[in-house]
């Protein structure tokens, strides 16, 4: 957990209207909302027990949650206890949380904690906020964490989302976060506090995000003046555009046809960023264990869903420390010898192989049966083959470049391919990912060459390069993840190709 923010100005001189003075029936609404959008909200740091709480607690300090749960399994396994703990040599416990940042301070405040439950509290964590805040390292927001998450103990600790999205929705207009913590804490009922606790976190890596809100997919739009336009973003001090009139006014954030079934395995790692999107885009956020290093959108799940290392080397120690109940990988990325080791450590998993369209129709339904979102996947599915029905005209002759020294493309049997013959272009080279020389490329003779911005990162340098090779083709520079990412951006890139055609 992090607060980095300067909190010293934001808000200082505001006027508040006094549409900000969000009434009982606002903050029930919102209540109502928050818990249907995040009922997989929970404490994002893992634990066993209060003594490792409160350790983790301490190292999340100017560090994501999922740093630290990288960190924790190893820490845990050489300190198990207060007593280890407060015996421990100082370096090797420094080498152990170094990743986190700020290392020496947390590793003396670790000890420190150590030697003071053992000389207190005989090795057992207290569970009142007097004796939690005079432990070395443990502040109130630390206190508080521990005391809610622990012990079942009503608390509202402020990290620095709640306190960006309170101040956002009108919440509270306090410049600290112990005055912010306690305007939400005389808004809403005692025994909301933890549960709401985690919903705004998640609500502010999810939507609400520092930088770049997504205010039109925003579930609270309506009870938020920021969103609204009515008074400027107190975190950013700028103003956001009006949402168009009448959006959101009837927002009912249950809309009862996408409601997933229950879904099947509850641990997913994720080999594939398009799948990983696709997951959250159905609701399955929670059940995401684990992520290549590739999946990176949406742009929340870096901060918050462990990384298991690339996709042809994934950390096979880290993906069993995760004990997840289903891997899915692709079979074009992932050699077969993850597979197999998969397979010896006892892990199910699920290879995709993407060829075509149908393929997406197909692996849509697919994934849905497997996760218990038959429903939603299904209406996905036809939506999609619906698009492919309304095909077929033979466009320009077209070269999808994939990499550059030595130029690789994506030929006709490749989901690129059957995406642009999909889109009305016509796909050409060799099958697969073929490699060329440049006299190799220039006897293919494309009318029109796209360059994706990934998986190479193509640019106008590049564009303007081959416009020079090949005079009479034109050559664009396109979304490489429309063009890439099959089944969550299928659609999209359906959309980016047909806007091509001449
Ligand atoms: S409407 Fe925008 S600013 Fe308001 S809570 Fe939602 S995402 Fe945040």
């Amino acid at each position: 957990m992090q607060f980095s923010e300067s909190v010293s100005d934001i808000g200082r001189k505001a006027s508040y209207p006094d549409f900000m003075r969000t009434p009982k029936s606002n903050s029930i609404e919102l209540q109502r909302r928050l818990r249907t959008t995040y009922p997989d909200a929970r404490c994002a740091l893992d634990h066993q027990d209060p003594f490792q709480l409160v350790v983790a607690t301490i190292l999340s300090a100017q560090c994501t949650d999922a740093r630290v749960n990288l960190t924790t399994p190893a820490l845990f396994a050489r300190f198990p206890d207060a007593a280890s703990l407060a015996a421990a040599p100082l370096e090797a416990l420094e080498a152990l949380i170094k990743s986190t940042g700020f290392f020496h301070n947390k590793a003396r405040n670790l000890i420190g904690l150590g030697q003071a439950l053992m000389a207190r509290y005989e090795g057992v964590v207290p569970d009142d906020l007097a004796s939690l805040t005079a432990l070395p390292g443990v502040g109130q927001k630390t206190a508080n964490v521990v005391l809610s998450n622990a012990f079942g103990v009503p608390a509202l600790p402020v990290d620095t989302h709640i306190f960006r999205v309170a101040k956002r929705l009108g919440l509270s207009k306090a410049t600290t976060p112990e005055k912010v913590e306690a305007d939400l804490c005389r808004l809403f009922p005692r025994d909301e506090w933890i549960d709401l606790h985690h919903q705004l976190i998640f609500h502010g890596r999810r939507t609400c995000d520092a930088r770049r809100p997504d205010c039109q997919g925003c579930p609270l739009l309506d009870l938020c003046p920021t969103g609204q336009g009515r008074i400027k973003d107190p975190h950013s001090g700028t103003k956001f555009a009006a949402p168009p009139s009448g959006r959101h006014l009837t927002h009912d954030p249950r809309p009862t046809s996408h409601s997933p079934q229950p879904i099947k395995p509850l641990r997913i790692i994720s080999l594939v960023p398009s799948i990983t999107e696709l997951l959250v885009q159905w609701g399955l956020a929670s059940q995401l264990a684990g992520r290549s290093r590739y999946c990176i959108e949406p742009r929340w799940i870096r901060n918050t869903v462990p990384e298991v290392g690339g996709t042809k080397d994934p950390n096979l120690e880290r993906i069993r420390a995760l004990a997840p109940d289903l891997v899915i990988l692709e079979k074009d990325e992932n050699p077969k010898a993850v597979v197999e080791a998969l397979d010896t450590l006892g892990i199910p998993w699920l290879a995709l192989e993407i060829r075509t369209l149908k393929d997406c129709v197909a692996a849509l339904r697919l994934l849905g049966g497997h996760l218990g979102v038959a429903e939603v996947a299904e209406a996905r599915a036809q939506a999609l083959e619906a698009l492919l029905k309304s095909r077929k005209c033979k466009g320009p002759r077209t070269l999808a470049l994939i990499w550059r020294d030595p130029w690789m493309s994506s030929g006709p049997d490749t989901y690129i391919g059957d995406l642009l013959r999909q889109g009305g272009l016509t796909p050409v080279g060799p099958d697969r990912y073929p490699s060329f020389t440049d006299t190799e490329l220039e006897a293919l003779a494309p009318e029109l060459i796209l360059l994706p911005t990934e998986p190479y990162r193509f640019n106008k340098r590049h564009q303007a390069e081959l416009q020079k090779r090949f005079p009479k083709a034109d050559v664009r520079l396109v979304d490489g993840q429309a063009l890439t990412w099959y089944l969550s951006r299928t659609e999209a890139g359906l959309e980016l190709v047909r806007a091509l055609r001449p």
